[in-house]
């Protein structure tokens, strides 16, 4: 088995690149394509992927015994010792130390699709490590982790937020201009709302499949921390007026 692949110089398919993409609710909501920096492993231009420049010998690796990868739990994976070649170089190409590649950085776009969830996977294809043995590219696999959101808290497809009026506007009823996913959306609230209340902005979550989120936001009420003359005057006649309807 070994003999034969070290012989026939099989091609072996570049490795794929795993990355962890974070993206903020608004992302997998509406989609987005943006550009990712990756590092990513190409021909070595010293051995072009011969792995040796001198005449140094190829030897069985010793620690895969020329399989090129490893028994690892229930798994198998790559050989590090001889970069999943199954040999080693006695004299390794002093750019890439063997490997037959190098590491570059490179930007990738990649296209976010809406409706995207938390740990789902994009995979694109042939954009991993290419192959020193000129087999083809890996793949370039993103997991796709939800940003921590100050402002967006996520309930299944809804989304939560907050947001402080003040007294004033509480009694007297008011607009608020409620930051969503989607952008702005302007919500009448009407006057004597509760601290506390949740105002429910129908459609404005995120979507799974045919169903459709709302937007929750919840009303509190700002207390004054500290009061100008005018303010306190207002407020004193305030209580005064009520003290005279009771
Ligand atoms: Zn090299
Ligand atoms: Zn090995």
């Amino acid at each position: 088995m070994w003999m034969h692949d070290f012989q026939s110089k099989v091609q072996r398919k570049g490795r794929d690149i795993h990355m962890v993409l974070s993206v903020s609710l608004a992302e997998t909501a509406k989609g987005n394509t943006k550009p990712v920096k990756i590092t990513r492993k190409s021909l070595c231009s010293l051995c072009k992927g011969a792995r040796t420049i001198s005449q140094g010998r190829m030897s069985r690796c010793s620690s895969c015994q020329g399989y090129g990868r490893l028994r690892y739990k229930r798994a198998f994976v790559g050989c590090e010792q001889c970069f999943g070649s199954g040999s080693t170089v006695t004299k390794p190409c002093p750019a890439c130390q063997g490997e037959g590649l190098v590491g570059g950085e490179e930007v990738e776009t990649v296209h976010i699709p809406a409706g995207t969830m938390e740990g789902s996977k994009l995979r694109l294809k042939h954009k991993g490590h290419h192959s020193s043995t000129n087999g083809e590219p890996g793949d370039l696999i993103f997991s796709l982790k939800l940003k921590s959101d100050t402002l967006f808290k996520r309930v299944g497809i809804d989304i939560i937020s907050k947001v402080h009026i003040s007294v004033a506007e509480a009694v007297l009823g008011t607009t608020l201009e409620v930051d969503t996913i989607h952008g702005v959306k302007e919500v009448a609230v009407n006057p004597g709302i509760l601290h506390g209340t949740r105002v429910r902005i129908r459609g404005f979550g995120l979507r799974k499949g045919n169903i459709q989120g709302d937007h929750c936001v919840t009303v509190l009420f700002c207390m004054p921390k500290s009061l100008t003359q005018e303010e306190h005057d207002l407020y004193s006649r305030l209580v005064t007026l009520g003290k005279k309807r009771s």
